[in-house]
């Protein structure tokens, strides 16, 4: 199934178009923006652009490069998306394993070639690195660009204590093989390691309009949903086809979580403490971050809500009560703040605990 079309970002399409017309691309671009709005893809049109034999301002899609890119199978694109982390311990062994996974997390974007939410705890770790490292030093299959994208970047190495690995990275992104392009993606630029950062050419993503992901979904969601329907997706959206895609049922379970630490919180510590033991510990970090961002959101729908405007989801009837929107505002903080939180090593449980105290002190 070859990829849906890229949405949007037409300012950024037509620098890069620019810069790659008159040989000025450079070579290894950071693209930053929220989750969901089309980084990953905009780096597959780069790469289409990059590889199209006509060569004009948009990639033909009909050429056998455009073609090969768009099904995910053009040799000199390589893709690496985050794995879970390889079993064998033996190094060489690791190398293959992280191939073997990475192979067939591009089969499954390619059979499903909507956006996907990443397994919380996958990683580029020290052998993806060395596959990295390998694919890099062969030479172009097809005597044109290579392309490397690297999804989620704050993923690279981290916490894994490798400087041999590390610096094979930088020594590649500081003097990158001729013709070769590396493009990197995050939500969390600040996530990244410094020392790859600073190599790169940064370019922010800003969300879609309201009007691209309707028109988006519209064309892409098999039965159509109802107007209402519609517009309810769109305005979660907030600018981010990867949200308006999360499957209505994953959306709907990190909302229904929040809603139920906010009504724990209200009813008194007791329920809040039992609700953030029930958070299970290590596992779903993914989960327990969306859950969070459900939380900010409807806090922020509340804060709505207090100033008049009408809360775009449910929240509970006490957050209303608020004259003001400071006390929600001021709860918003906290989750933020735990949300920076749940990056690093931190029990989830114990968070939860913190935060359903801060939370009950302002509301
Ligand atoms: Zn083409």
């Amino acid at each position: 199934m070859p990829l849906p079309p890229l949405t949007g970002h037409h300012g950024v399409r037509s620098r890069f178009a620019r810069a790659v017309a008159s040989e000025k691309l450079p070579q290894v671009i950071l693209l930053t923006g929220s989750a969901g709005v089309g980084k990953q893809r905009l780096a597959l049109w780069l790469a289409q652009l990059l590889l199209c034999e006509r060569r004009e301002q948009d990639p033909c899609g009909s050429c056998r490069a455009c073609k090969l890119v768009g099904t995910c199978s053009h040799p000199d694109l390589h893709w690496f998306i985050p794995i879970p982390r390889p079993k064998a311990s033996d190094p060489e062994k690791q190398v293959e394993e992280a191939a073997q996974s990475l192979a067939q997390v591009i089969e499954d974007r390619r059979s499903q070639p909507m956006y996907s939410e990443l397994d919380g705890m996958a990683s580029h770790g020290i052998a993806m690195v060395r596959l990295l490292q390998r694919r890099a030093a062969l030479t172009s299959v097809e005597g044109g660009s290579r392309i490397f994208i690297i999804a989620e970047a704050d993923r690279l190495v981290a916490q894994e204590a490798s400087p041999e690995a590390a610096n094979a990275l930088l020594k590649l992104l500081e003097e990158p093989p001729a013709g070769s392009f590396f493009i990197l993606t995050t939500v969390e630029p600040r996530r990244l390691l410094p020392t790859v950062r600073s190599r790169a050419v940064s370019v922010r993503l800003g969300p879609l309009s309201d009007a691209e992901v309707r028109e988006f979904l519209q064309a892409h969601l098999h039965p159509t949903p109802s107007a209402e329907k519609l517009n309810e997706r769109v305005a979660l959206a907030g600018g981010s086809i990867g949200r308006a895609l999360a499957s209505e049922e994953e959306s709907g379970k990190a909302q229904r979580a929040a809603y139920q630490l906010l009504e724990a919180v209200l009813a008194g510590s007791e329920p809040s403490l039992e609700r953030a033991l029930r958070q299970p510990p290590w596992s779903a970090r993914g989960e327990f971050t969306a859950m969070l961002d459900a939380l900010a959101e409807t806090l922020g729908e509340a804060a709505r809500g207090t100033v008049g405007g009408t809360p775009r989801r449910q929240v509970p009837e006490a957050l209303l009560r608020h004259r003001t929107p400071g006390p929600l505002l001021e709860a918003l903080e906290h989750v933020a703040d735990a949300r920076e939180a749940a990056w690093g090593n931190v029990n989830p449980q114990i968070l939860l605990a913190v935060l359903s105290d801060e939370l009950a002190e302002v509301l």
